[in-house]
């Protein structure tokens, strides 16, 4: 099956051969020729299978056959949660619209705010943007969204998490017509926060899904490890590095300063790393996620800034030092490696502070997890026993005290966990980021 076949335009078609990509992948061929017919859509599919051109090939290929509602406005809009997903949407974007007259601007926080107000004057028709800035922008009334044709949302999960669900209401209210196609894109769209944005912002979806995000990815070779305390699990980071034949790789961590702490210890072992964090300035993120893309380091310690979508074809090994607390953001972190066909090890170090994300991921996967091990570097932790709920006690059935007439107490068996020998915290006591939080500006 080609790409013509699913109603790409035929122009659009020859741009993709010219970078080697000829034959549509699963989610490609099922998501295209949905979204070419002008449907909304929910589309699923795991990490690296291709949803980028799946969203995009209907984008151009609409906006390069049909007529403009408006000849100012936006035509298509994407919406990604991080800047770096934007960076890595938009390039792809201008690689395919180069030559067809189609322009694109890219609108994230960090960037001069003047030049994209130049930039949206230019009338592009393709926006890539955060919602944040995005949002300031229609505050401003630097441009307007009545004549928007398509929305859509990269990592749709992620937009809600970070906490754009206002401004992404904002920007459904600005373009609230008719004649607007949605399309919401994840690996991991099961969410009820999901399903009531979608029911606002989308008319009668149409549903693809082709894997659940808690289907085994056969590309990525998942392992878990125990890890006693902090230098144990720096033991086991290093020999995890060394065990990786080839290729790059990205350790995730928890914090800020566990990143610039790590890369340290990592460059001690005379790898070329590279930290990158929410925290650091835009340029800086786009200067270490380039050297990193153009092979200028072999280990990216991160957090979980670059756990969404990032395509980064060389990556072989992804290890979390620490678990994240939701079990879907795990899912994304070891889909930056196994992308596109190529294989690749999620390796996870599993402390008592790790448990109970351990068990989400468990629980999220519907497997039971067994641990691997490293000769020489067994530790003494092997998990918390897990409780076994007793039925709740009826009062009627409550044992009573014959003689005295009184409710005997019952004997409570020591909790282990509870009594379990504190194991030092790996380097910030906090642990991972919270769940929830409002996104920081520099953080879209
Ligand atoms: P994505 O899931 O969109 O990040 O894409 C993952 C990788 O697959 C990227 O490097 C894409 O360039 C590549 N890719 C996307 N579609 C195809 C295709 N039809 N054939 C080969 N590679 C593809």
């Amino acid at each position: 099956m080609s790409f013509e076949d699913l109603g790409v335009d035929k122009r659009i078609a020859s741009q993709l051969s010219h970078i080697g990509i000829t034959t549509p992948t699963d989610i490609q061929q099922q998501a295209v020729p949905v979204a070419i017919a002008g449907h909304d859509l929910l589309a699923q599919s795991k990490t690296g299978s291709g949803k980028t051109f799946a969203f995009l090939l209907p984008a151009i290929t609409r906006l390069s056959k049909q007529k403009a509602l408006s000849k100012r406005d936006p035509r298509a809009l994407i919406i990604t949660p991080t800047r770096e997903l934007a960076n890595q949407v938009y390039k792809q974007l201008t690689l395919i619209i180069a030559g067809t007259g189609l322009k694109a601007t890219k609108i994230v926080g960090g960037d001069n705010y003047n030049d994209q107000v130049k930039a949206l004057a230019k009338d592009p028709q393709f926006v890539v943007a955060t919602p944040g800035r995005l949002v300031d922008h229609l505050d401003d009334r630097n441009f307007y969204l009545e004549g928007l044709e398509l929305l859509i949302l990269d990592e749709a999960d992620r937009v809600l998490e970070l906490g754009f669900k206002e401004q992404i209401e904002k920007i459904n209210t600005a373009a609230n017509h008719r004649l607007r196609q949605t399309l919401f894109f994840s690996a991991t769209l099961e969410h009820a926060e999901v399903d009531a944005l979608s029911r606002n912002l989308l008319k009668n979806p149409k549903r693809v899904t082709i894997d659940a995000s808690t289907q085994e990815h056969n590309d990525i070779t998942q392992k878990f490890f125990l890890a006693d305390h902090l230098d144990h699990k720096i033991a086991l980071l290093i020999a995890a590095t060394k065990s990786a034949e080839s290729g790059q790789q990205i350790v995730f961590t928890a914090t800020r300063d566990d990143t610039v702490k790590l890369s340290e210890i990592l460059e001690q072992e005379g790898y070329k790393t590279l930290a990158l964090s929410g925290d650091m300035n835009q340029s800086k993120r786009n200067s270490i996620m380039d050297a990193f893309s153009r092979g200028q380091a072999q280990i990216l310690v991160t957090t979980d800034v670059a756990s969404r979508g990032l395509d980064l074809l060389n990556v072989s090994q992804v290890i979390n030092f620490d678990l994240p607390k939701q079990a879907e953001e795990y899912v994304h972190r070891i889909g930056r490696t196994g992308r596109a066909g190529f294989k690749g090890n999620a390796l996870s170090l599993v402390s008592a502070k790790d448990w109970q994300s351990f068990k989400a991921i468990e629980s999220y996967l519907s497997k039971r997890i067994g641990f691997s091990e490293v000769n020489g570097l067994v530790g003494k932790f092997k998990g918390f026993k897990e409780k076994t709920h007793q039925p709740k006690q009826n009062v009627k059935t409550k044992s009573v005290n014959q003689k005295t007439n009184k409710h005997k107490k019952p004997f409570k068996k020591p909790n282990k966990a509870k009594t379990a020998k504190a194991i030092p915290a790996p380097f910030d006591v906090d642990g991972v980021a919270p769940l929830k939080r409002r996104p920081k500006k520099d953080e879209e």
